[in-house]
């Protein structure tokens, strides 16, 4: 309960500023980075969560468990109730979450900016990730995603972006699932310096 109380003072509704301050949502964003909404984001909790052909489902049947959808074109953010016993993995999933939104609204320069982070990255061989989800992607890449800058390759630089901003903001010291060697988190964490250097990111 006490969990969803703190979610509820984290109200995604304020417009504005939205880090730091009262109602803001600095419990889950730990760096120094500054946020501000478009518009409200409703956000719900439901019980264990699938997906089946795309479609997110909750407390049915199927192979596919995920922890959280987001859902930007319609400003929604859906996260499986389950995390509420569960603090630094809700924290963790809500800030990846909250970045898918940023990304769409980065704008191609910022966004082909970070690509050729992840490419340069590449060429140099660089295994690991800082999380599942880009990880999922990224063992499945070939030379071909990079040269086509296929859908499975935007996928990619979506995701890694997600997770690196959670590696960064959400307060974890440490995760089973950050595997990316300490010279390339440093240069993912000087490049989203300079992003939020260059003015408040909107969700
Ligand atoms: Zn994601």
């Amino acid at each position: 309960m006490r969990n969803r109380h703190l979610f509820r003072r984290c109200n995604l509704s304020i417009p504005g500023s939205i880090f730091g301050g009262k109602g803001g949502l600095s419990p889950f964003f730990s760096g120094r980075v500054p946020v501000v909404t478009a518009s409200p984001i409703r956000v719900r909790f439901l019980p264990e969560l699938t997906v089946r052909r795309g479609k997110l489902l909750s407390k049915q049947l199927a192979r596919t468990q995920v922890h959280a959808a987001s859902f930007p074109r319609r400003r929604e953010l859906v996260l499986d109730a389950a995390l509420l016993d569960n603090h630094r993995e809700l924290a963790r999933i809500v800030v990846h979450e909250l970045f898918h939104f940023a990304w769409v609204r980065l704008g191609n320069p910022a966004r082909r900016s970070y690509e050729e982070l992840l490419r340069a990255e590449f060429r140099r061989r660089a295994r690991g990730e800082l999380g599942w989800p880009s990880e999922l992607v990224k063992v499945r890449l070939s030379q071909r995603d990079l040269d086509l800058r296929t859908r499975r390759w935007r996928e990619y630089a979506c995701e890694s972006f997600c997770d690196t901003a959670a590696w960064l903001y959400a307060g974890l010291r440490g995760h089973a699932e950050w595997t990316l060697a300490q010279r390339y988190r440093s240069q993912r964490a000087t490049w989203f310096g300079a992003l939020s250097g260059s003015g408040p990111l909107v969700l």
